[in-house]
């Protein structure tokens, strides 16, 4: 099994450096592993949107991205489908501990987001997680350790860091930070700071807002490297 996944991974990196995101019409023209197609077209989707065509292609050669595109334009499988790529040429397994991480403002949007995460990623090995607190803190915590895709909120995530004691980001791999103006406008600048440093540096961030303020400005220049900007606007 580990072979023939070598054998397709080695074939979608080549294909990397010739995506040209304006020949892009349908996510099967991604280089793609099966999986990921699979969840997709399950899913019902098959047709990249604007934000999704434009950063999924830079996001897979390993760019880290400042995603500007209003609400409702697709940024969550603009995030996900990278994540899935990402820890699928890793060859994740639950034993590798928590790969990817996503960051939303809310409980209510960590929530849709990993509803998406769960139809897309269905075919997928990974173990997934929603980590936005409630009754179960016990639970959580174990889950925290062994989550490959975890979805949380900022202050729910630097309680973990702080109170987990097992609690490890040291192998993470990718980094999401969903609706960032929306986390700061809750209050969460202190927090995401935070949180940031007690990441591992050598990590792909994906930062995605529907707005650029000064404050996300200043989220980006303190988790994203080198970042490319993707800026999609409606049409008029
Ligand atoms: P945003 O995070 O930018 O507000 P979402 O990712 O929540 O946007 O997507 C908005 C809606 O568009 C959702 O209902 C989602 O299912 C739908 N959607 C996203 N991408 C696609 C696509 N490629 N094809 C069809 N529908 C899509
Ligand atoms: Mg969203």
């Amino acid at each position: 099994k580990w072979q023939l996944i070598d054998e397709e991974v080695a074939v979608l990196k080549t294909k990397y450096s010739e995506i040209n995101s304006s020949k892009v019409e349908k996510f099967t023209d991604f280089p793609l592993s099966k999986l990921t197609l699979d969840g997709l077209s399950a899913s019902k989707y098959s047709k990249p949107t604007d934000i999704q065509r434009e950063s999924i292609g830079l996001a897979l050669q390993g760019h880290d991205i400042l995603g500007a595109a209003k609400t409702g334009s697709g940024k969550t499988l603009a995030f996900l489908i990278p994540i899935l790529e990402h820890l699928y040429r890793e060859k994740w397994t639950p034993l590798d501990g928590m790969g990817a991480l996503i960051i939303s403002p809310t409980r209510e949007l960590a929530f849709q987001t990993f509803q998406v995460l769960k139809k897309i990623g269905t075919s997928h090995d990974f173990s997934a997680g929603l980590v936005i607190g409630g009754k179960h803190v016990r639970e959580e915590k174990e889950r925290m350790t062994t989550t490959n895709i975890v979805v949380c909120t900022p202050g729910r995530l630097l309680e973990h860091m702080e109170e987990t004691f097992n609690f490890t980001a040291d192998s993470l791999q990718i980094l999401v930070l969903d609706e960032a103006d929306r986390i700061l406008d809750l209050g969460f600048a202190e927090a995401m700071n935070a949180i940031i440093e007690n990441l591992p540096a050598s990590r792909q961030t994906l930062l995605f807002s529907a707005t650029q303020t000064k404050s996300v400005k200043d989220l980006a220049r303190l988790s994203l490297k080198d970042p490319m900007y993707v800026s999609v606007h409606e049409h008029a």
